[in-house]
């Protein structure tokens, strides 16, 4: 548990400052500082301990094992970054509003930087790409979105990285 602790608080971290670094280099300051702030919070933190793997998400672990996750359903309501905060249920509907830009581009080196820290050596320039082309959720993202995402982790699987999020941040 306490080792668990530690090495989530490390995982955290690193990704944070991962995020951050991708997130200057698209002109995102406010949103790379505070990227995943929730993190810290008590339920997500102390769940993610209790889950730990270490070579993918605790939330996963945790859906494997109750069918949900309470660490993810805090999660995906408080940051922007998730197309699944953009998306609601009412008069017996899903409904899916297309994200604003910036949080997609912010989604975008969230996933990179997801992708580096679980992969670490292995990481290579389309990982995030392949993520989501293997993914099932590419099929509940509202349109404009996911083609946006999708011509975004394009960009980053075929470019030099500084040069894919400096074509990104001039697309508006
Ligand atoms: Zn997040």
């Amino acid at each position: 548990m306490i080792i668990n602790f530690f090495k989530h608080l490390h995982t955290v971290n690193k990704h944070r400052f991962i995020v951050m670094n991708l997130c200057f280099k698209l002109g995102l300051y406010w949103q790379g500082l505070t990227h995943d702030l929730s993190k810290y919070s008590y339920i997500e933190f102390f769940t993610s301990v209790k889950y730990y793997t270490g070579s993918k998400s605790p939330i996963d672990k945790e859906i494997k094992e109750k069918g949900y996750s309470s660490c993810w359903l805090h999660h995906k309501g408080r940051n922007k970054h998730h197309w699944q905060y953009w998306t609601d249920f009412y008069h017996g509907e899903v409904v899916y509003i297309d994200m604003p830009l910036k949080y997609i581009k912010e989604m975008v080196a969230d996933r990179i930087a997801a992708c580096m820290v679980y992969q670490k050596d292995n990481y290579q320039p389309d990982s995030a790409l392949r993520f989501y082309l293997n993914s099932q959720e590419k099929l509940f993202i509202p349109k404009k979105t996911s083609e946006k995402l999708l011509s975004y982790l394009t960009i980053v699987a075929e470019n030099p990285l500084n040069k894919a999020l400096e074509m990104i941040k001039a697309d508006k």
